[in-house]
C-alpha cells in the first residue's frame, strides 16, 4: 500500500510545527527571565501576598513589561509567539506571571476598541516606565455578573453639558483594581440591550470618586493583586469612551434594530485571547510535570526509584501527552486568531479548556507522586496546584468554555 502522495513542489513545507528562529529566541529569553528572576522569588511573594514591584521593574528594564514587549510578542504573523512567551513565563511563577502580564487584559481591550488617538494616549500610561513601572487594570466582572456579563449594572451617563462619562457601580474580582494607573470599565449605557448596551471607558490616573475595595485573599496567583472597585459618581472625560460616541451611537442603533449581535462579535474577540490564557496554564503544568519527573528518578523507596514503579512512570507518560495535546490546541487557536480563521468549533475556547483543566489535573498528579513532600510549602508543587485552579474559572469557566462549544457546534442556542 502507498504510504506517500504526490504533492506539489513545495507543499510539503507549508505546515511545519518547527519554531522560527525568532520564536526559539523569545522563548530562551524569555525562560532565562523566569528561571533566573522569578522562579527564585516566586515563593517569597506567594507568601507575602502582595504586588513584586521589583520584579515588575526588572521585567520593564529588559523590555518584557512594557508595549514593546507586547508589541513584539503579538508581530510574529504565525501567533505563536505570543503564547510562547506566556508559557515560559508562567512556567516561572503564575503568580508573578499574572502580576506581570495582567495589565495586558486592559491593554488589549484599548487595543481592540480604542482610537489611535486613545492608544496613544492611555497604552503607555498603562506600563509607566521602567525606573517607575506602572500597572492596569480590566473591569467587567460584577458582584451579580460574573458568568453572565449581560446583567452589568455599573452604569455610564453621559452629561452633554459638560462633556463627562459619569461611572457608578461596584466592580469585582479586578487583577490589579485599585492599584492601577488606568482602569478600563464596561459598563452599561443602556441596560434593555444586555451585553450589546454596553461600552468600555477609560478612568484616568488620580480620578476622583474611583476607590479600591477589600483586596481578595486567594487560594493561588497570590502575587496577583485582585480587588473589588467602587465607581461613585465617578466624572471622566467625554473621550475616554473608547471608540468614540460615534462609533458606539451607531453600534447602539443597530442593536435596537435588532442587527449583527454586539455579543457575536465579543465572542470572537474572545476567542482570540483565550488561547493565550491558555498558555499561561500550559506553563503551570509543564512546570509540575518537570518536577515530578526529576523527582521520580531520584526518590527511592522499596530498593528502586519510584519511577520503576508503572503506575507512577505511567501517569508521568500521561501527564507528558496531556501538556502537549493542550499545547497543540493552543497553538491551533494562536494560529487561527492570528490568520483571521474563522472559530467555527470555538477552537479558543477548546484550547483554555483544556488547558485549565490538565493543568489542574497534572499539578494535582505531581503532589501525588511528591508525596508527603508533594503537600507541603517547602516544594513548588502545592503552589502550582493552587495557582492551577484558577485557571478553570476565570477568563470564562470550564461550564460556560463548554457551554460556547457546544453552540457552535451545533449552531443552536443551548441554554
Ligand atoms: C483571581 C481572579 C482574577 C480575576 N480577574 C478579573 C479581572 O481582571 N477582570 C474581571 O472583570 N474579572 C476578573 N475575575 C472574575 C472572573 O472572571 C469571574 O470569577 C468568572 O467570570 C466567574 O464568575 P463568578 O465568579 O461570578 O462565577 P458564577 O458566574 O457565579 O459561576 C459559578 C458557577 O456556576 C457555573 N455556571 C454559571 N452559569 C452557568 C451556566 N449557564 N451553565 C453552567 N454552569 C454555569 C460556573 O461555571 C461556575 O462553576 C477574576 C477572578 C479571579 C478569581
Amino acid at each position: 500500500m502507498a504510504t506517500t502522495v504526490d504533492l506539489p513542489e513545495g507543499a510539503a513545507a507549508a505546515f511545519s510545527l518547527e519554531l522560527s528562529q525568532d520564536q526559539r529566541d523569545v522563548r530562551d529569553w524569555v525562560h532565562g527571565f523566569a528561571k533566573n528572576v522569578v522562579r527564585p522569588a516566586a515563593s517569597e511573594w506567594d507568601e507575602r501576598e502582595q504586588t513584586p514591584w521589583p520584579v515588575i521593574q526588572e521585567a520593564a528594564k529588559i523590555g518584557l513589561y512594557g508595549f514593546e514587549g507586547l508589541a513584539q510578542f503579538h508581530a510574529d504573523p504565525s501567533g505563536l509567539t505570543m503564547a510562547i512567551a506566556n508559557e515560559e513565563l508562567f512556567w516561572g511563577d503564575a503568580g508573578i506571571g499574572m502580576a506581570i502580564m495582567g495589565t495586558s487584559l486592559a491593554v488589549a481591550s484599548i487595543f481592540g476598541s480604542g482610537t489611535p488617538e486613545q492608544m496613544g494616549e492611555w497604552i503607555p500610561q498603562c506600563f509607566g516606565t521602567p525606573d517607575e513601572p506602572q500597572v492596569a487594570a480590566f473591569c467587567v466582572s460584577e458582584p451579580d455578573a460574573g458568568s453572565d456579563v449581560s446583567a452589568l449594572r455599573t452604569t455610564a451617563r453621559y452629561d452633554e453639558a459638560k462633556d463627562e462619562w459619569v461611572l457608578n457601580g461596584q466592580k469585582a474580582w479586578a487583577t490589579n483594581g485599585g492599584i492601577a494607573n488606568v482602569h478600563v470599565i464596561v459598563a452599561t449605557v443602556d441596560r434593555e440591550l444586555g451585553s450589546r448596551g454596553q461600552a468600555a471607558f477609560i478612568v484616568p490616573p488620580g480620578t476622583r470618586g474611583l476607590t479600591q475595595g477589600t483586596k481578595v485573599k486567594k487560594h493561588g496567583l497570590r502575587a496577583s493583586h485582585t480587588a473589588d472597585v467602587f465607581l461613585d459618581d465617578c466624572r471622566i472625560p467625554g473621550r475616554c469612551l473608547l471608540g468614540g460616541r460615534e462609533k458606539l451611537a451607531a453600534r447602539l442603533a443597530r442593536a435596537r434594530e435588532g442587527g449583527r449581535s454586539k455579543s457575536q462579535a465579543a465572542m470572537q474577540t474572545f476567542e482570540v485571547t483565550r488561547p493565550t490564557v491558555g498558555a499561561q496554564a500550559i506553563g503551570i503544568a509543564r512546570a509540575a510535570y518537570e518536577y515530578a519527573l526529576d523527582y521520580a528518578k531520584e526518590r527511592t523507596q522499596f530498593g528502586r526509584a519510584i519511577i520503576e514503579n508503572q503506575s507512577i512512570a505511567f501517569t508521568l507518560a500521561d501527564m507528558k501527552m496531556e501538556v502537549d495535546c493542550a499545547r497543540l490546541l493552543v497553538w491551533r487557536a494562536s494560529w487561527m486568531g492570528r490568520t483571521g480563521q474563522p472559530f467555527t468549533a470555538a477552537e479558543g475556547s477548546m484550547s483554555k479548556l483544556k488547558a485549565g483543566e490538565v493543568a489542574v489535573w497534572v499539578t494535582e498528579r505531581a503532589i501525588q507522586i511528591l508525596g508527603g513532600n508533594g503537600y507541603t510549602r517547602e516544594f513548588p508543587v502545592e503552589r502550582w496546584h493552587r495557582d492551577a485552579k484558577i485557571y478553570t474559572i476565570f477568563e470564562g469557566t470550564s461550564e460556560i468554555q463548554r457551554l460556547v462549544i457546544a453552540r457552535a457546534i451545533s449552531g443552536l442556542q443551548i441554554p
